[in-house]
């Protein structure tokens, strides 16, 4: 059975980078808040052309205290597009800020034309969600943001060095937010995550809500700080990472370029990338209409598929207080139903590939 994803792989193919970098943080003995970090923050900054950059635990707490930082509270409205992961919504209502979900366009990313109508005295932010691995088109999304002078805040939890128009995502607004997550396709061994900024302020407040809020040891500025720090652990695997960045970035573009020529199924929608955007192909999504016998056939050929996602945000348990139905966002919900991803992942070989692409074209004969 070819699994969806298997980060065993991309650790063997730079194992003893990997394991001398460990060792050394373990025999550091320092491991909380050190000089892996540090260099890492700036390695990381520096590698999609952004001035500062704060390590943190996660990618939720990444713009859960982006959020907090710009003060948005209680009353507030940010708009967010109503395909992305549940996480960009739970960093909005983590500071009792209310989502304004907007549809996809078709390239599952924030439709610029749906926004204006949504845009109250009480938005405060849009957060862009560059999903799947592509950047969004920035085109009216920057207009608005100017015109109405809202923030500009982008989740690049799966979109490590995608472009628009040649400018790396991250860098578009006031703040960059990113995971390490393990599938992410710069991932961590276990959780991390970051924010990045050109505004030296914003840095300094997020410095310190990541550390109880505090900058000198034992004097707390800032109200409702966390700990969220990425640790010296994490932070030195993933210089190894970056240090790697285009050979991994590279490696899952040539998946999806061969997924794009080989694949040929008329009941098939391949995903499409859009005008002056670059996708670094997080995951590799179809649209079809009967999902449930497409994951049947492909499991029977041997290859497993997964959704991403199957429960949109509005309709999820959690969001039931914001009142919200079947049939408010109908292209939201129908993708929800119709899309399925292949597996892509750093170490695929060529004969799986292969055998996944005839299990594709072999659909529905
Ligand atoms: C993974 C992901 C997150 C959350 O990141 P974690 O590190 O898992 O907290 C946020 N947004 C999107 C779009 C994601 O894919």
């Amino acid at each position: 059975m070819i699994p969806c994803n298997d980060s065993k792989r991309l650790f063997k193919q730079y194992q003893d980078e990997f394991e001398n970098a460990a060792l050394e943080v373990l025999r550091s003995g320092w491991y909380v808040l050190g000089e892996n970090v540090k260099a890492f923050e700036e390695e990381f900054s520096k590698s999609i052309s952004s001035r500062f950059c704060v390590g943190v635990d996660n990618g939720t707490n990444a713009i859960k205290l982006g959020i907090q930082a710009l003060g948005i509270k209680d009353g507030d409205e940010v708009i967010v597009q109503a395909n992305t992961y549940i996480a960009t919504v739970l960093g909005i209502t983590a500071n009792r800020a209310t989502p304004v979900f907007v549809e996809p366009n078709d390239f599952y990313n924030m439709d610029g034309d749906q926004i204006e109508d949504k845009i109250t005295k009480k938005t405060k932010a849009i957060i862009v969600t560059h999903l799947y691995g592509q950047a969004t088109n920035m085109e009216k999304i920057l207009t608005l943001c100017k015109k109405y002078n809202l923030f500009l805040l982008e989740d690049c939890a799966q979109s490590h060095y995608a472009e628009y128009k040649g400018k790396k995502v991250g860098t578009f607004g006031k703040f960059g937010f990113f995971s390490f997550y393990p599938t992410k396709n710069i991932g961590a061994f276990g959780d991390g995550g970051a924010i990045v900024t050109d505004d030296e302020e914003l840095y300094k407040k997020v410095m310190m809500l990541r550390n109880y809020g505090s900058t000198i040891r034992y004097q707390f500025e800032l109200e409702n700080g966390s700990n969220s720090r990425l640790d010296e652990m994490q932070a030195a695997l993933l210089r190894v990472k970056i240090n790697h960045r285009d050979e991994i970035t590279n490696e899952k573009i040539a998946i999806a370029k061969a997924y794009l020529m080989g694949i040929n199924n008329p009941l098939i929608e391949l995903p499409k990338v859009d005008k002056d955007c670059t996708s670094v192909w997080h995951l590799f999504v179809l649209k079809l209409d009967d999902r449930d016998a497409f994951v049947k056939h492909m499991l029977d050929c041997g290859v497993k598929t997964d959704i991403h996602y199957p429960i949109p945000p509005h309709l999820s348990k959690c969001y039931k207080y914001l009142g919200h139905k079947v049939g408010d966002y109908p292209k939201t919900e129908y993708l929800s139903n119709h899309i399925v991803d292949l597996p892509i992942f750093n170490g695929m070989t060529n004969e799986e590939i292969e055998e996944i692409i005839k299990a594709v074209n072999s659909y529905g004969k």
